[in-house]
């Protein structure tokens, strides 16, 4: 190259340009800080400064002598210390798309040490002419290590290319394809400027990628609920971690607005939006606009600082806003709230416990009631870790027809003899091990996959029996248990009445247990479904008595055939005086109403012998039998 060759600088022109309209939209649209915008905004810099002091050196090349050479010196320095420092600023960038973490000290030796390098040979060239000088004549003129500068350009572009590569499963595909396309263009452009004399693209292709970046990664409507005018959930999670970098203590709101389902299906969407609206503008207007987040749905966040607000102040405030209506034109709307909150590093220190931790504590919040605050801590967020899995495997097991059931006899005290027994549901998961029905019904019920796990257990039940022919084993009839969202079913009585056609089996052979508050809750649809059922030969069982507000008045409104005196009922009886006597009455009451009774949970032979001297029918217990499997059942009853 030389001061005679002409150079086609359009392209610098348009980089320039383009370069500086990403600055204006990055600095007038400005939204969340994060560490990743922040070297995006040094990555505009340093393209812009190497852009303009490559259209000046291009000058004052073409034109030698009208600036003192120390200038021509420090223009064409600026120019090389920039490019390659932008070259930098993109490694930094995709270290930062690819690490949660702060930088290690390998990464930035890596990300720092041989600009460094490269620094000192630039400024240093006006003495060692390594890089390059202005020969006698004034010529700019390449220096012997002229190649380590595009050696270091090369590297940075290729480390970051390996950078997301081999933490491609962290990226986005945008992002992915992006650090893809700026590698694949900044490369191309740089060989055909090494090889077409004057063509200077380089910089052109950079500020397209700067615009694509921005229009992609840095874009703020990516962080940005435009019907809400709030940051979003993704805005939520970069400002977390960038919490978390700047390792200051912080405080989560998490907020849930309830009864907007029931306004979206009555008043409509729009409705429900403008009432959300409202909401967010008052928690805006009361926190600021950048420490509301909306995450989804009906839920928001409030984030800050722990020490810029009183939270428990703010808690008592938003509880008494919702305590007042909402407006929605001449409607007064009342909402209910439920909220959680978290403080870093208190209660969690990581991003994803934190989500879950927001959902889990939000759901609990729900089921204690309205407008109730839950202070999120580990046991939440272990808790619902583990109901999560559990639901999995829940859905899995459904999915697999995977549960088994087990049978525990029931023995009669008249007959001697066991005559019938009550089916149990067994589940094994592959990596929770054993899941008591205990625990995993309660699950299912609020998932409502309850249903679903019924409808196995109960073809298995029915296949059961049909197929071992209990009858002829002296086995008159199963129980089967209705959980309270299987009795809340409109078509209970079609579907049991339709399983047991399928496998012929005569309706007498089905007890059904229920509870008291399962009765309770489903009232005059589970009342049709039994007198049906009934009619049909089916029995009913009350399980659990004693355990609930049990009272008399409810069981004789409902047509039961034999009441299940609850294990612990039985237990205490055994111990206390005072609820020996209550137990009698209750017994002498049962008989009264021409009520069966069965005891359940008998361990041992001095409690059959009590429970028989009171007139109990059968027993049901670990002292007779365990629930075991089909077979095990089988031999059982043989023997
Ligand atoms: P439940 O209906 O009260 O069932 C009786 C429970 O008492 C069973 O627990 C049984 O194993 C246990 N048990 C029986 N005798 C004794 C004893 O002598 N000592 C002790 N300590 N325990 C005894 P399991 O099988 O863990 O079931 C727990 C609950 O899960 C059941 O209580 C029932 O409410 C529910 N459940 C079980 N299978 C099903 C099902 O297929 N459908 C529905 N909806 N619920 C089910
Ligand atoms: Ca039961
Ligand atoms: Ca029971």
């Amino acid at each position: 190259m030389g001061g005679t060759m002409s150079y086609i600088i359009h392209y610098d022109i348009a980089a320039l340009i383009i370069a500086i309209i990403v600055l204006l939209f990055f600095y007038f649209r400005k939204t969340i800080e994060t560490r990743q915008n922040r070297i995006f905004a040094t990555f505009i810099f340093l393209a812009i400064i190497s852009n303009i002091s490559d259209l000046i050196s291009i000058f004052i090349i073409t034109y030698s002598g009208i600036v003192p050479r120390w200038i021509e010196y420090l223009v064409n320095e600026t120019y090389l210390a920039s490019f390659n420092g932008t070259a930098v600023a993109y490694f930094v960038y995709t270290i930062y798309l690819t690490k949660n973490k702060n930088m290690s000290i390998l990464d930035a030796i890596r990300a720092y040490v041989p600009y460094a390098i490269v620094c000192v040979l630039i400024f240093t060239s006006d003495f060692t002419k390594l890089v390059f000088y202005f020969d006698e004549s004034g010529e700019y003129t390449h220096g012997p290590l002229i190649v380590c500068l595009y050696a270091s350009a090369f590297y940075y572009i290729v480390s970051s290319l390996l950078q997301s590569v081999i933490y491609h499963k962290i990226l986005s595909k945008s992002q992915f394809w992006t650090v893809v396309f700026f590698t694949a263009t900044t490369m191309g452009a740089i060989s055909l400027q090494m090889y077409i004399d004057g063509l200077l693209i380089v910089q052109f292709m950079i500020s397209v990628s700067l615009l694509l970046i921005y229009l992609t990664l840095e874009n703020p409507e990516n962080y940005w609920d435009k019907m809400l005018e709030s940051y979003n959930n993704l805005a939520f999670m970069e400002v977390f971690k960038a919490n978390v970098n700047r390792e200051k203590k912080f405080t989560v709101l998490g907020i849930q607005v309830d009864g907007l389902k029931f306004i979206n299906e009555n008043l409509g969407v729009s409705a429900g939006n403008q009432l959300m609206k409202e909401i967010a503008t008052y928690l805006k207007t009361y926190v600021g606009r950048k420490n509301v987040y909306h995450m989804s749905g009906a839920q928001f966040t409030l984030m800050s600082a722990k020490s810029d607000f009183d939270w428990d102040e703010i808690l008592k405030s938003i509880a008494e806003r919702f305590n007042k209506p909402f407006m929605y034109g001449e409607m007064e709307i009342s909402l209910n709230t439920h909220m959680c909150i978290l403080n870093y590093p208190d209660t969690v220190t990581r991003l994803e416990d934190a989500i879950d931790m927001i959902e889990y504590s939000l759901k609990k919040s729900k089921v204690v009631g309205d407008g109730t605050v839950v202070y999120a801590d580990q046991e939440i967020l272990e808790k619902g870790k583990r109901e999560n899995s559990i639901l999995q495997a829940l859905t899995q097991a459904v999915r697999e027809d995977a549960f088994d059931v087990y049978y525990q006899p029931i023995y009669s005290v008249t007959e001697e003899r066991y005559t019938t027994a009550e089916a149990l549901v067994r589940l094994q998961n592959e990596h929770l091990g054993f899941i008591s029905p205990e625990e995993f019904i309660p699950i299912a019920e609020k998932n409502g996959l309850i249903i679903k796990i019924g409808e196995l257990v109960f073809d298995r039940v029915c296949n059961f029996y049909v197929t071992n022919h209990l009858e002829e084993k002296g086995i008159d009839s199963l129980h089967f248990n209705l959980s309270v969202v299987e009795c809340m079913q409109d078509r209970l009585y079609e579907k049991l009445i339709a399983k047991m056609d399928k496998y012929n089996l005569e309706y007498k052979r089905i007890s059904l247990e229920i509870t008291e508050t399962a009765a309770v809750a489903s009232k005059d649809t589970l009342r049709n479904n039994m007198q049906k059922l009934i009619d049909k030969g089916m029995k009913f069982s009350m399980d659990d008595y004693g355990t609930g507000f049990s009272n008399t008045a409810t069981i004789i409104t409902y047509p039961f055939d034999e009441i299940k005196i609850d294990k612990s009922i039985v237990w205490s009886s055994m111990e206390d005086s005072k609820a020996m006597t209550a137990f009698k009455h209750t017994v002498a009451m049962m008989k009264e109403l021409n009520l069966k009774i069965v005891a359940e949970g008998v361990e041992t032979q001095e409690q059959a012998q009590m429970l028989k001297e009171m007139g109990c029918d059968y027993f049901q217990g670990y002292l007779y039998s365990k629930p075991v499997n089909g077979k095990e059942f089988l031999t059982k009853i043989d023997s």
